[in-house]
C-alpha cells in the first residue's frame, strides 16, 4: 500500500509539472494565425509512412536504420511502461499477462529492443562526442544545445539499462523461487544466468531498484522533454500529420493578395462582389511570430536540431549565413521570449523586437534558393522554406526591401512581361526562320500549347533549346501552337522573390488568356513555369494539364514515335543535373534519364543526384541578384561535382540550370572538353535535326 501511495504521489507530481509545461507551449498557439487542415485520409497515410515506417529517415540507410530501430523500439517498450504505471497504481504484478502469447511477444520484443536501443545510443553518443560530424555543429548550436542532446541520449541509455536490469533480476528471482516466468525475455534470460547464485531476496531487491529507477527516469524524461530538443518525441507525429500535402515546389496562395489584385484589375467586379475590401488590412508576410500560422509554430516545436536540413542546404554548404535549422530554432526561441508577455499583455504587445531583423537577418533570407532540399531532408516534414518566403513577402510588400537586382526584375516583369529589359513585341524573335504556329492564327484547336516562357523567348542560350524542341515537334508534325506576344512571364521569379502581388497579376492575366483560348494541355521546357502553371495557377482558377518537356519526350520515345540510332553521341559520357523544380519539387527523376538513355549508353550519376541533388544556385530569384557572401558560389560547387564524374556532357532540363552550368564550365576553364546541353538539344542532335 505504501508503494502504491508513493507511486501515486510521484505520478501526480509528474503529470502536474508536465501539464504545466505543455500548457505554456499550447497557450502560445492562440497568438498564431489560423489555418484549416482537411484531407484526413491523406494525412493518415503520410503519418503512417513517415512517422510510423520512418520513410524519410531511411533514405540514408545506415544511420536511418539505427534511428528507425530506436523509434520502433520506443513504441514497443511503451506497452511495458503503461503496464508499469498500472501495476504501480494498483499494486499488481504484470497486469497484462492475461494476454498470453501477445504479452510474450511484446515482452520479448521490448527486451530485444532495449538492447538494440542501448547499443544505438552508445553509437550516437560516440558520434557526437568523438567524431566531428559537420551537421552537429554550426553557429546556432550553442553548448547548451549539445549538452541537451547528450543529456537526453544519456537518459535514454539509462532507461534501457534499467529496463534490462529489471527484466534480468525478475528472471533471476523467478528462477530461484521456482515461479514460472511471466513473459519471454531473450536478452535478460542470458544476462540472468550471471545472477543465478544471488539470493531471491537480493534479486527481488535489485528488481525493485531497477523498476523504480526505470519508472522515475521515464517521469523525469517526460518533464525534461518539453524544455529540450527531444520535445520532438511528442511533437513529431502530430507535426507529420499536419505537414504539407501539395508538391514540395508549390507555394501557398495569399488569398488576401488575390482580393487586392482582383480589385486592381477589375474594380467594378471586385466592388460588386461584396464587402471583402472592408476587411481590416492585414500585414502581408511574416515579421514576427504572431504573423506565423499555427503549423509554422508547431514545426518549430518539432525540430530535433538534427541539422539534416542545414547539411544539404546549398547556401550553407557554400559558406553563406543561412541555416534552415537556425530558422526553426529562432522561431521557437522568439516565441519563448515574447510568449509570456503576449499572455500577460495581449496579442498587441510589442517589445520592440521581432523574429525578422532581431533573430533572422535579411542576408540569411536572401541567400535561399528555395530549392526545398531542407524540406525534403527533414525527417519530421518541417517546411522551412515557407517561413523564409513569408519573410521575403514581408520585406518586399511591406517594406519595399529587396536586393537591387530583384527590384529591376520586378520592374521589368511589370513593364515588359519578362525579367529582362526586352520589348514584349520581341517575344517571337527566338523562332526566326522556323515555322512555329501562333495560337491566334490557328484555325483548328491545337493538341497542346507550347509555353515558351521568358527564358525560352529572351535568354540567348535557351532560345537555342526552344528551337531544338520545336524542330522535334515539327519533325513529328505535331499539332501545337504558341501564344507569341500574348504570352507573359509566369510570375514564378516574382513569387519566390516575395512579390506576391506581381505574381498574382501575371498569373491572373495569363489564366484569362489561356482560358480565352480554351487551352487544356500545356507543354513547357521550363521546370519553374511547369511547377507554377501546374501547381499554383489552379489556386487562381487556372486548371490545366501541364507537362514538362522531359516527360513529353519520354512518352514519344516510349511510344516509338521517336526512334534513335545511337550515333556520335552514343559513346559520350553524360551526367544529368536534376533541376530542383522538376525533381524535388515535382518528383520527376526518371523522364529526363530515360531520354538520355535513348541518346547515350554512358550515363553517369553525380554523387548527389535525384532527391539528393544539389541546387544549381539560380532558384528563388538568385539568378537575378548578387550572391550573398560566402566561401564559394553554389554553381561552382555543383559544376565541380558534375566535372568530378569525368563527363563529356552535363545535361540539363531547365533554363536557369543551363545558365549556371554553362557559367560553371567557363569558370573552371573546361569549355573545350565539357559541353552543356538541354535534353531537347541532345535529342534533336540524335535525330540529325540540329
Ligand atoms: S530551400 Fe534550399 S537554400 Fe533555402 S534554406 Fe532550404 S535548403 Fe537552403
Ligand atoms: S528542421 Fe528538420 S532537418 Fe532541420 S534540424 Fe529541424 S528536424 Fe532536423
Amino acid at each position: 500500500m505504501i508503494k502504491q501511495l508513493i507511486f501515486l504521489i510521484v505520478l501526480l507530481i509528474t503529470l502536474v509539472v508536465f501539464a504545466y509545461s505543455m500548457m505554456r507551449y499550447f497557450r502560445y498557439f492562440e497568438f498564431t494565425k489560423k489555418k484549416p487542415l482537411g484531407n484526413l485520409c491523406k494525412r493518415l497515410w503520410i503519418t503512417t509512412k513517415i512517422a510510423l515506417f520512418q520513410e524519410k529517415i531511411l533514405r540514408r540507410p545506415v544511420v536511418g536504420l539505427m534511428h528507425a530501430l530506436v523509434w520502433w523500439g520506443f513504441i514497443l517498450i511503451l506497452f511495458g511502461s503503461i503496464e508499469m504505471v498500472i501495476d504501480g497504481l494498483t499494486g499488481t504484478e504484470k497486469i497484462f499477462a492475461f494476454l498470453g502469447p501477445v504479452y510474450d511477444f511484446l515482452m520479448a520484443s521490448g527486451d530485444v529492443f532495449a538492447l538494440i536501443i542501448a547499443l544505438a545510443i552508445l553509437a550516437f553518443l560516440f558520434r557526437r562526442l568523438f567524431m566531428h560530424i559537420k551537421r552537429f555543429y554550426g553557429p546556432e548550436m550553442k553548448p547548451v544545445s549539445k549538452a541537451d542532446a547528450n543529456l537526453a541520449l544519456t537518459i535514454i541509455l539509462a532507461l534501457m539499462v534499467t529496463l534490462l536490469g529489471m527484466n534480468t533480476f525478475y528472471v533471476a528471482w523467478a528462477h530461484r523461487v521456482g515461479d514460472g516466468i511471466v513473459g519471454i525475455y531473450p536478452v535478460s534470460e542470458r544476462l540472468a544466468s550471471f545472477f543465478m547464485n544471488m539470493s531471491p531476496d537480493n534479486s527481488y531487491l535489485w528488481y525493485e531498484i531497477n523498476w523504480w529507477a526505470h519508472i522515475v527516469l521515464i517521469f523525469i524524461f517526460a518533464n525534461i522533454l518539453p524544455y529540450s530538443k527531444h520535445f520532438h518525441v511528442f511533437m513529431s507525429v502530430p507535426n507529420v500529420f499536419v505537414s504539407k500535402l501539395t508538391p514540395l515546389g508549390s507555394v501557398e496562395n495569399m488569398d488576401s493578395i488575390t482580393k487586392e489584385v482582383k480589385l486592381m484589375m477589375n474594380p467594378e467586379t471586385a466592388f460588386a462582389a461584396g464587402s471583402e475590401s472592408d476587411a481590416p488590412p492585414e500585414r502581408f508576410g511574416v515579421k514576427d511570430v504572431q504573423d506565423l500560422n499555427w503549423i509554422n509554430y508547431l514545426n518549430s516545436l518539432s525540430c530535433t536540431e538534427c541539422g539534416r536540413c542545414t547539411s544539404v542546404c546549398p547556401a550553407n554548404i557554400t559558406g553563406k549565413l543561412l541555416s534552415p535549422r537556425k530558422i526553426m530554432m529562432d522561431t521557437r526561441a522568439r516565441m519563448k521570449e515574447i510568449g509570456p508577455d503576449l499572455i500577460k499583455n495581449g496579442s498587441d504587445f510589442n517589445d520592440g523586437k521581432s523574429l525578422l531583423f532581431n533573430y533572422i537577418t535579411e542576408e540569411e533570407l536572401w541567400a535561399c534558393t528555395l530549392c526545398n532540399a531542407c524540406a525534403q531532408e527533414c525527417p519530421v516534414n518541417i517546411n522551412q522554406p515557407a517561413i523564409i518566403l513569408d519573410m521575403r513577402r514581408y520585406l518586399v510588400m511591406e517594406e519595399s526591401k529587396a536586393p537591387s537586382g530583384l527590384n529591376s526584375v520586378f520592374a521589368n516583369i511589370e513593364n515588359n512581361g519578362a525579367p529582362w529589359q526586352f520589348s514584349p513585341q520581341d517575344r517571337m524573335l527566338w523562332a526566326e526562320g522556323l515555322e512555329v504556329p501562333l495560337l491566334a492564327s490557328k484555325t483548328e484547336k491545337p493538341d497542346f500549347l507550347l509555353w515558351v516562357g521568358s527564358a525560352g523567348a529572351f535568354d540567348d542560350r535557351y532560345k537555342k533549346v526552344m528551337r531544338s524542341f520545336v524542330k522535334i515537334l515539327n519533325h513529328l508534325n505535331m499539332n501545337y501552337a504558341v501564344l507569341g506576344t500574348e504570352e507573359s512571364d509566369s510570375g514564378d521569379v516574382a513569387r519566390r522573390a516575395g512579390n506576391e502581388m506581381l505574381f498574382q497579376m501575371q498569373a491572373l492575366t495569363n489564366i484569362e488568356i489561356l482560358k480565352g483560348y480554351e487551352i487544356e494541355k500545356i507543354v513547357t521546357c521550363d521546370p519553374h513555369d511547369f511547377n507554377t502553371l501546374k501547381n499554383e495557377y489552379p489556386d487562381l482558377g487556372g486548371k490545366f494539364d501541364v507537362e514538362h518537356h522531359s516527360v513529353f519526350l519520354q512518352k514519344l520515345i516510349d511510344s516509338g514515335k521517336i526512334t534513335l540510332d545511337k550515333g556520335e553521341l552514343s559513346g559520350k559520357k553524360i551526367t544529368f543535373h536534376d533541376p530542383c523544380y522538376l525533381g524535388r519539387a515535382n518528383g520527376e527523376y526518371e523522364a529526363p534519364r530515360s531520354v538520355l538513355k535513348a541518346i547515350s549508353s554512358v550515363n553517369i550519376e553525380m554523387p548527389r543526384n535525384k532527391s539528393f541533388a544539389l541546387c544549381c544556385g539560380a532558384g528563388g530569384g538568385q539568378m537575378f541578384k548578387e550572391a550573398e557572401k560566402g566561401e564559394k558560389e553554389v554553381f561552382i560547387e555543383r559544376t565541380e561535382e558534375a566535372l568530378s564524374t569525368g563527363c563529356d556532357i552535363i545535361a540539363t532540363a531547365c533554363p536557369f540550370c543551363m545558365t549556371m552550368m554553362t557559367d560553371g564550365i567557363k569558370y573552371k576553364n573546361k569549355e573545350e572538353s565539357v559541353k552543356n546541353y538541354d535534353i531537347a538539344e541532345l535529342l534533336s542532335m540524335g535525330l540529325g535535326l540540329a
